[in-house]
């Protein structure tokens, strides 16, 4: 599970790590009070689990109180790559001399914590790592070890930071071993004119086989951001909202990632996926269907089924009945595979919907979706 900025700024607070001061609302008037308890001049901030907030205008300074409302009133409900702005923070403004970035993930395929940090923080790391490898440095750290001062001083030192931030990097580890998180990540940790090193935005995932212990995090009551993934939880569907324009809807957790990535490979860039699980009745795709479609986003949608313990004709037989229910407004790429596949798509060819065609290949209907998407 993903926290929120204003949930990792509180972690940080707790391990003592520097942050600024900050409050957290979900009204404009509220907003305008915290700016006054906060000395007047504020970061107003949405509050969304995604990246590129300051980009997309979801993070602005305010002089006073009463720009702090109107920034927070022209925050709170804005769209940040399909997530709704529920909440703003409201921080004290730091001067900045100097953006670095620190963060430490799992790398599974290693068996091993990755620490990876740049003395060119700020902007999106990906592309510091894309134009200029050399300014990214990457430690392996053992997990039995974990980051001591010597092996902080080391990444540090890799990295181009200043020795200020050893003491930064050993309680961000203790933040990940003690929080059960499996990704901390500061961008950007500064250098404040003052010389003192903040931490300025913050981004912590949990790994959710230790929820458990988190009850503190509880999502449980807490609004979807996303009004589609509330509708989806509503009706049983696990639906997860992306960034791109094709609508992927397969059965299985495992066929589902991989029809991500092989969409990904054609070109074009997963919208949502939605996992029907093993039983695909009509009700099921017709309520997925209806989810996947409802997102504008959406150029064209791939089903890509295989029928294991689910026959394909079921399927077929759904998506016929959920094409009586749901009015397909974008093109549909079917590929079904497996158990009864065949009789499956002799379903869907009788049915001859002018938005819906097939494929017999994985690849070939990725190939089809993208294409429709990218040309819509
Ligand atoms: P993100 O765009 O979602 O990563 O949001 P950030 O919290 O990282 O903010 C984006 C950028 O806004 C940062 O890299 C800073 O350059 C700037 N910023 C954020 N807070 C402050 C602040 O208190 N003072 C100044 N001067 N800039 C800030
Ligand atoms: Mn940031």
């Amino acid at each position: 599970m993903d926290l929120y900025e204003h949930q990792a700024r509180e972690l940080f607070e707790e391990h003592g790590i520097l942050v600024p001061r900050a409050e957290v609302t979900d009204s404009a008037k509220q907003a305008r009070e915290s700016a006054r308890r906060l000395g007047g001049r504020v970061v107003v901030k949405a509050q969304v689990k995604t990246g590129g907030r300051g980009k997309a205008g979801g993070v602005k300074l305010a002089a006073d109180p009463a720009a702090a409302e109107l920034a927070a009133r022209q925050i709170l409900g804005m769209d940040i790559k399909g997530h709704r702005v529920g909440k703003v923070m409201l921080a004290q403004p730091v001067d900045i001399a100097t953006e670095f970035y620190v963060s430490y993930v799992l790398d599974r395929a290693a068996g091993r914590f990755l620490a990876i940090a740049s003395a060119e923080g700020g902007m999106e790391i990906e592309e510091v790592a894309a134009s200029r490898p050399e300014a990214v440095a990457r430690v392996h750290i053992d997990p039995a070890e974990g980051v001591t001062s010597a092996k902080a001083g080391e990444i540090a030192e890799a990295a181009g930071l200043p020795p200020q931030t050893v003491d930064v990097l050993v309680r961000l580890w203790e933040v990940l071993v003690r929080e059960d998180a499996v990704l901390v990540e500061v961008n950007p940790l500064v250098r404040t004119k003052q010389g003192q090193i903040l931490a300025l935005d913050g981004k912590v995932t949990l790994d959710d086989n230790a929820a458990f212990r988190q009850a503190r995090w509880s999502t449980e009551g807490e609004a979807h951001d996303d009004p589609l993934e509330a509708a989806a939880a509503a009706k049983g569907l696990n639906y997860v909202k992306l960034d791109g324009e094709v609508g992927i809807i397969g059965n299985g957790a495992g066929l589902v990632m991989s029809t991500l990535d092989v969409v990904a490979g054609c070109g074009a860039r997963p919208a949502n996926f939605l996992d029907i699980g093993g039983g695909a009745s009509a009700q099921i795709m017709a309520d997925g269907l209806s989810v996947i479609l409802s997102d504008p986003a959406v150029k064209s949608v791939f089903v890509n089924v295989f029928g294991g313990i689910t026959a394909c004709d079921a399927v077929a037989d759904g998506i016929v009945q959920a094409l009586d229910t749901v009015r397909l407004t974008k093109p549909l790429v079917v590929r079904l595979d497996g158990n009864n596949a065949a009789r499956g798509r002799a379903i869907l060819d009788a049915h001859a919907h002018p938005l819906v065609q097939q494929a017999t290949t994985m690849d070939g209907a990725a190939r089809q979706a993208a294409q429709l998407a990218t040309s819509a």
